[in-house]
């Protein structure tokens, strides 16, 4: 079974006042992906959100400015893609969504053996999960108008390397 994995689609990375924002070529991968969501819920498939929730005095601010603290507007999930009652909202803390997370428990408890990957960034967040669903055999779709990166050139590198490394195939 497919499941749509949502990663990081929160305010400080889409919108224009954000923390980390990924720049407005980044918000046209919005519209697609809402037709994506759609149709994974028309069809009854999982949706999974993956969330960067940092506590305020996090490692990764040493590398990176302040960015999607817990409970701060930041940190929450862009209003055109807001989930479901029912959907599962996974936080993480480092760009792989299984790092540190409950995400390959839940895909197994659904039987999920397809991540469908979207949202952002492709070269950090899209592609480290990518790695990590390859290395416990799950098989990897990625949207390629549904992920988004602030440097177009590692956007181009990550799909073609999610291509070639991660057998991911790239629709
Ligand atoms: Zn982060």
């Amino acid at each position: 079974m497919k499941a749509l994995l949502v990663i990081d689609m929160i305010n400080d990375f889409l919108a224009p006042e954000g923390a980390l924002f990924c720049g407005e070529a980044v918000r046209a991968i919005i519209p697609p992906l809402k037709e994506k969501l759609a149709r994974f819920r028309k069809e009854n498939l999982p949706v999974i959100y993956l969330c960067d929730q940092h506590s305020p005095n996090d490692e990764e601010f040493s590398a990176f400015p302040v960015h999607a603290v817990a409970g701060s507007w930041g940190a929450e999930i862009i209003p055109e893609l807001l989930p479901l009652e029912h959907e599962v909202i996974v936080p993480k803390t480092r760009f792989s969504g299984f790092f540190r997370t409950r995400l390959e428990e839940v895909l197994r408890e659904k039987g999920v053996d397809t991540v469908c990957l979207t949202g952002v960034c492709t070269s950090i967040c899209v592609m480290d999960t990518a790695a990590d669903a390859f290395f416990r055999n799950f098989k990897i779709i990625v949207y390629k108008d549904c992920v988004g990166d602030f440097d177009e050139e590692m956007h181009r590198f990550a799909l073609k390397r999610m291509e070639r490394i991660y057998k991911a195939e790239i629709l």
